[in-house]
């Protein structure tokens, strides 16, 4: 959507700027996501390169507020929108302060004359973790025509992966194993069917090393005892592709683990050194076969 052609309208209305008291037009336009924010955006067409083009295509005025600190840097903007850190100009009482000075100042202006607040925009989202996947931890739900998916009891964790499949084609063996289907429905004792998605393989990798510190534990997740002996991790590596979503789901799972009296440390590791990528030698596949499989060897 970001890079997709810019289309808009404008709605003939004008939005008064909350410091300068300024009309501003106020245009809809396609490239503005709804689940960002409050889905309505200030335009800063000098200084954002979707913004500019959406400028230069509608003959909006592009106005320059930020000019550089480094001196090598030039702005042209006939050419492409400024994007760089620098200090404000055309800004009035802000003009010359720096991206850290003036983020507080004017968030401090507004919150003065009560026009706004600062407030911290997550971009984490709901995560899907079923995979229509044979090989990974089966998830424990039964889904029942009168109840609804029910959770499996907890003294008939854990529901193993069968081991007795055949594999026909691409898709998951379980998905047809009556032997694993068919069970009875923990809540009104009809029939009903074991969920055949298996988990994302995040919900392992995310915490094994917590798990490595207690390998004689068969009837739980984690010794409490032995966990906090051995945990958190000294000296964790890995390839930079694990840099982001591999380490954000540990840290999630630590903090889950934590709050739950398994784990005594706030993160998962005290220090991270991230080593060159590691990509599967090219021999018989395809070379974007390669690059996939290669991005995160875990999935
Ligand atoms: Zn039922």
């Amino acid at each position: 959507m970001a890079t997709m052609e810019k289309k808009g309208i404008d709605l003939g209305i004008e939005a008064t700027h909350p410091l300068t008291g300024k009309k501003v037009p106020v245009w809809t336009a396609n490239f503005v996501l709804m689940d960002y924010g409050s889905g309505a955006v200030m335009s800063v067409p000098a200084h954002d390169q979707r913004d500019w083009e959406f400028a230069k295509k509608y003959g909006l005025p592009i106005k320059q507020v930020i000019e550089p600190i480094d001196n090598n840097l030039i702005v042209d903007l006939d050419k492409e929108a400024f994007t760089e850190k620098g200090s404000l100009i055309n800004s009035g009482d802000f003009d010359d302060l720096d991206f850290d000075l003036a983020f507080k100042a004017i968030t401090n202006e507004l919150s003065k004359r009560g026009r706004g607040q600062v407030t911290i925009n997550y971009r984490l989202r709901d995560w899907g973790v079923s995979r229509q996947r044979y090989w990974g931890a089966p998830i424990p739900v039964i889904n029942c025509a009168s109840c609804g998916p029910v959770p499996v009891p907890e003294d008939q964790l854990p529901v193993v992966l069968p081991e007795d499949v055949e594999f026909d084609g691409v898709g998951s063996p379980i998905k047809k194993l009556a032997s694993f289907i068919e069970t009875t429905c923990p809540c009104c004792g009809g029939p009903a069917e074991r969920e055949t998605d298996t988990f994302d393989t995040f919900m392992e990798s995310s915490w094994y090393f917590a798990r490595f510190a207690s390998r004689n534990k068969a009837d739980g997740m984690l010794d409490p005892e032995q966990s906090r002996y051995w945990l958190p991790v000294d000296q964790y590596i890995g390839g930079i592709e694990h840099a982001i979503l591999h380490l954000l789901y540990s840290r999630f799972f630590h903090k889950l683990m934590r709050d739950e009296g398994l784990v005594d440390s706030d993160e998962p590791f005290t220090r991270l050194l991230c080593q060159a990528w590691c990509l599967p030698k090219p021999i018989t596949v395809k070379t974007s076969a390669v690059a996939r499989s290669g991005f995160h060897p875990l999935t």
